[in-house]
């Protein structure tokens, strides 16, 4: 550098200790040795002011400098892994985006193995369908208060970004994780519990073991081997852990919605029931259990008997069963339960010799609607374990009340009947011991002082299969209220702040789904009301469920189709489903009218609108659950309808960075002015600073300014340069 004019030569000798700085970690100068330095002599004896100015420079890049000397042992320490921060961490960060160009990014990161991206402050998370490196303890440290960008994008970034929200805030936090079944949202759950552990050192060791216990256990419960995911969530789960205000974990609380019971008593090819009753069953194998829990060991119990009817020996041969066994009792002993567990043992047993029962025709002159037990075993098996009399049971299937004009008649079931209670009776059974098991933990855990929460919820995606029933309306419905909440999180909010501002809102533009919910939700006369209102009907059949619907949705978003009997069609956020109303009435009435179940969503909504959300959005590359196998379709139509393409338009079309006038000028004012010169923090000096740094197309709110994504980039360079 020469010394022809003072801040010229201030400017390129720092940018030359900068060099230094970021090329050699280790000989970094000290800042007595810079002092020294000839050129910062002769600048100290130039000009008094622009040596200190130097000075606080000097400390500034020396800072730089621990930083990335930090950084630097931090990549050297952990050489196997990608710790390396990259320009399309952040798809807002690239200059070009549509479509193509996000997928390609996201296609390049997913080969590398970077299965994690941001879009502004939503993470996308692909299915790496592999065992990553990336959870150990070591990064659980790498992720522990940092800022964002200072590290890849990660699932413990976000966990980390709810704690450190909750702890300087003092606000709840949630972590809202959506996806398509088998996208990833469950594994991410219990990653974000981990980490969330881990930085909520409780003193209590016993504490953290139990937290971390809690979703092995409520899985084996109301998890399933499924078509599409070998470990499908059956239920949608929402855990909210309880910390201190200083931060510490205190114990944790869950709240299950909408299990999928009919599970219980029939699945569908190439599915199987619950976990737990194959872990049950091997488990108690191998104790040589099965005499005492009555459970039969020559005919396969008919709800967990596969399709080739050989699941006596696939259960017990397998190993991995057992070992799932002693696993839940740990989770039941660490969490504290008792001699309970011997009760759940039991009715799960009975829940099994239930669907042994049988039932045949008596037909007799006066009667042809009687049933009877043939074979008693399993009937007898079964009220053992429930502890009640062996003829109670056989009544309670056989026949059943009716109340007519104040008088109680006992009417007897036909053999189809008797079925349908028995397989009720199997699925209620199921319902409760699931309930009873979540308060349960919720007991064990409880925390009496009251503190802040970050809450996770884990419900199931968007489904659409071939047949669709009442369990698919009720998840789809559960999605369109998650994607109404990030709607209104991501876009309506934004909208708000522009208005508020004085700022053109029509730029942010997006699929609102209001009116879908409308048309499920509205009283009287939403989908879910006229579903209420009709099971309520003792003569309703699907016929009349569907006639009604038809003749009361006015809706663009609900057809009947032409040639399929009892169907209705729904255009949902993320897409066409049919659905057919077999059933609907029954399991309407047998499960909590949907009404309720709907509030109870609502409920679980409006706790999280009270905490700070952030959004997880898990992402299925292939429908093979292959590694490294990255189906560009397939990427894109996820990626649209969750809305994550909107997102990434907003934020380019959009102003993403609205910062206060005088926090603007405080920041950029060396762009304008003289160094030591701090303005005023005024609206015109913005202005100033703006026009000196040649931008275009930011505007000015009332008391904010409004910056396109890439302004901020511009701005850091220009600061960059003149240092
Ligand atoms: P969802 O809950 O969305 O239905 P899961 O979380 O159960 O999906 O994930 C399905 C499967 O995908 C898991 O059983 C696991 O094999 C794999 N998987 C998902 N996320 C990860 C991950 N981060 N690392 C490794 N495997 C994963
Ligand atoms: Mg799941």
């Amino acid at each position: 550098p020469t010394l022809r004019n003072p801040e010229e030569w201030c400017r390129s000798f720092s940018h030359f200790i900068a060099q230094c700085l970021i090329k050699d970690f280790e000989t970094r100068p000290s800042v007595t040795h810079l002092l020294e330095h000839p050129f910062i002599k002769q600048a100290h004896g130039k000009e008094m002011a622009l040596g200190q100015q130097l000075s606080t420079l000097i400390c500034e890049q020396q800072d730089l400098g621990c930083k990335l000397k930090t950084k630097h042992e931090r990549i050297n320490t952990r050489k196997t892994l990608i710790i390396e921060t990259s320009p399309d961490d952040d798809l807002v960060n690239l200059e070009f985006l549509d479509e193509e160009t996000i997928i390609k990014h996201l296609s390049k990161r997913y080969d590398e193995l970077q299965i994690y991206t941001y879009v502004g402050d939503i993470l996308i998370a692909l299915n790496p369908f592999q065992t990553l490196s990336i959870y150990s303890p070591q990064f659980s440290k790498l992720y522990h208060g940092v800022k964002r960008a200072d590290n890849p994008p990660h699932i413990f970034a976000t966990a980390d970004a709810a704690y450190q929200g909750m702890v300087t805030f003092c606000k709840d936090q949630c972590i809202i994780i959506s996806g398509e079944s088998g996208a990833g949202k469950t594994e991410s759950a219990h990653l974000i519990v981990q980490h969330l552990t881990f930085l909520g050192k409780a003193n209590n060791r016993t504490l953290r073991e139990k937290i971390l216990q809690v979703n092995p256990l409520v899985e084996a419960f109301g998890n399933a081997c499924t078509a599409i995911n070998d470990n499908s969530s059956r239920f949608g789960k929402y855990l909210e852990m309880k910390f201190t205000p200083t931060g510490a974990v205190m114990g944790a609380k869950i709240s299950e919605y909408l299990l999928e019971k009919s599970r219980v008593i029939k699945q569908a090819t190439g599915e199987k029931n619950f976990h737990i009753f194959y872990y049950v069953y091997a488990g108690l194998y191998h104790q040589e259990k099965l005499k005492k829990y009555r459970l039969p060991d020559k005919k396969p119990p008919r709800y967990i008997e596969n399709q080739h009817g050989k699941v006596m020996q696939d259960i017990v041969s397998s190993k991995l069963y057992k070992e799932q066994f002693d696993a839940i009792q740990d989770c039941f002993r660490i969490i504290g339960f008792t001699d309970e567990v011997n009760s759940v043992y039991r009715i799960l047993c009975a829940i099994l010799n239930t669907g042994n029962i049988e039932f045949t025709a008596i037909t007799s002159q006066h009667q042809t609607d009687k049933s009877e037990v043939p074979n008693v075993e399993a009937l007898e098996n079964a009220a053992a374990l429930l502890c009640i009399g062996p003829e109670e049971l056989t009544e309670a299937l056989t026949s059943h009340c009716v109340v007519t004009r104040g008088e109680t008649i006992i009417r007897t079931n036909t053999v189809d009947k008797a079925t349908d209670v028995r397989d009720a009776m199997s699925k209620a059974l199921y319902g409760r011991l699931f309930s009873w098991i979540v308060n349960r933990i919720n007991a064990l855990l409880h925390v009496a002082e009251s503190g802040m929460n970050v809450g996770i919820l884990d419900i199931f995606g968007f489904e659409n299969f071939k047949k669709n029933s009442f369990e698919q309306l009720c998840i789809n419905i559960a999605n369109e209220q998650i994607q109404f909440y990030f709607n209104q999180h991501i876009f309506a909010l934004e909208q708000m702040e522009y208005q508020s501002e004085g700022v053109d809102a029509s730029l942010v533009e997006y699929e609102d789904n209001r009116p879908i919910l409308d048309m499920f939700l509205q009283k009287p006369m939403g989908l879910l009301s006229l579903l209420d209102e009709e099971s309520r009907f003792p003569q309703a059949t699907d016929q009349t469920l569907v006639d009604k619907f038809e003749d009361n949705l006015r809706y663009k978003y609900f057809w009947r189709p032409k040639r399929v009997e009892l169907c209705f069609g729904i255009q949902h956020y993320a897409g066409k489903v049919l659905y057919n109303v077999n059933g609907f009435l029954e399991k309407n009435r047998d499960t909590l009218p949907a009404d309720i179940v709907v509030y109870s969503l609502m409920d679980l909504l409006s706790k999280m609108v009270v905490g700070q959300p952030h959004f997880v959005r898990c992402i299925k590359p292939n429908d093979d659950r292959q590694a490294l196998c990255f189906f560009k379709e397939r990427v894109m139509v996820q990626l649209r309808y969750t809305g994550i393409l909107e997102t990434v338009n907003i934020r380019c079309q959009g102003y993403s960075h609205r910062i206060l006038f005088e926090e603007f000028v405080n920041r950029y004012y060396y762009l304008a002015f003289r160094a030591h010169q701090m303005p005023d923090t005024s609206k015109e000096n913005a202005v100033a600073i703006l026009e000196r740094a040649k931008l275009e197309n930011w505007v000015l709110g009332k008391t904010k300014v409004f910056l396109k994504y890439y302004h901020v980039e511009q701005l850091n360079l220009l600061l960059r340069e003149l240092i």
